[in-house]
């Protein structure tokens, strides 16, 4: 493979990256001090090791000298940054490390399924969480842990840690059948941004799909149509499950385009509004709980009994 020096490598204190001109693909070896060697290797086009990643660094061995490795970096030499694709790559392999090297435990909801929810506990620390395993994609599955909530990744070690031992748990057939959820659900997915979404299963009443179908299989863009038609639906007793994340994600873009009329409001005729903006706090426009914005009771009987993020697990 070709590799002019120096055009295609860049140096910094804690990453080379290097270009392979004829492949169109670029290597990056970073230092990572949670990782065993204190390094990591990644190819933008392959998964796991590659013969890029093996070009790369036989470049490294043999040309210590031309890439300043032989003699101390200059004083001045400020770190490269980490590409979004780079660092996403990082993320989920200190992720996979953690799955495999933490002593953890985990017990199924219902062992005869592979599509049900787990309580991983680990052993050290005594923390335990719900995993709700519903397929092996990224923003498939969900847990109740802070990272999984904060790290956009749409996934955690929990949720790997559950992943691989139902892996090998189930047979290739199981493991290939999608989720089918029992009930309407309204869940958030979540990666790099977070989505609301709307999943009817085929036995449902036509008159309720009928209504959810414009929601389905992409994320919601119109949420108050949404309340509104899941008002609807529950109002003639179709039993919709609404998790609690997913809740308050519809509260809060409630919240938002209330707030937002608010001000438009205001802006357009200041004088019905003398206390101006103050209004927004004022107890003449109550924003201060969305759940009062909801038309159904928050976290009522739509929750499973098996879900519970109001109360939060043993920390
Ligand atoms: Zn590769
Ligand atoms: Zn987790």
């Amino acid at each position: 493979m070709q590799i002019n020096l120096p055009a295609d490598a860049e140096l910094a204190g804690n990453l080379l990256r290097v270009r392979l001109p004829n492949e169109g693909v670029y290597v990056s070896i970073m230092e990572d001090d949670r990782s065993a060697h204190n390094m990591r290797f990644f190819c933008s086009a392959c998964e796991g090791v590659c013969e890029h990643i093996g070009a790369a660094f036989s470049l490294v061995l043999k040309e210590k000298t031309a890439l300043g490795l032989a003699s101390p970096p200059p004083e001045n030499d400020e770190p490269l940054l980490l590409t979004d694709e780079e660092l996403e790559h990082r993320e989920l392999l200190r992720r996979s490390d953690r799955a495999k090297m933490e002593r953890m435990r985990h017990a199924s909801a219902d062992p005869k399924k592979l599509w049900t929810d787990y309580t991983v506990t680990n052993r050290e620390s005594g923390k335990s969480y719900r995993v709700a395993l519903r397929g092996w994609e990224r923003g498939e599955s969900y847990c109740t842990c802070p990272d999984f909530r904060k790290n956009t990744l749409g996934t955690c070690k929990h949720i790997m840690f559950v992943s691989g031992k139902m892996k090998a748990a189930f047979p290739p057939k199981v493991r290939a059948t999608p989720f089918r959820p029992q009930a309407v659900t309204v869940f958030v997915k979540y990666g790099r941004e977070c989505e609301l979404r709307v999943q009817v299963p085929l036995r449902t009443h036509p008159a309720i799909k009928h209504k959810l179908s414009r929601f389905v299989e992409k994320p919601v863009a119109d949420v108050e149509g949404l309340t509104r038609a899941v008002s609807q639906c529950t109002a003639n007793s179709a039993d919709i499950v609404i998790y609690p994340d997913a809740e308050q994600y519809i509260g809060l873009e409630l919240h938002r385009l209330k707030v937002r009329r608010l001000v438009e409001d205001i802006r357009r005729a200041p004088d019905k509004h003398p206390c101006g903006l103050r209004c927004l706090r004022a107890s003449c426009c109550p924003t201060s709980s969305t759940a009062s914005l909801l038309p159904w009771a928050p976290a009522a009987r739509s929750l499973p009994t098996t879900w519970d993020l109001a109360r939060p697990s043993r920390e």
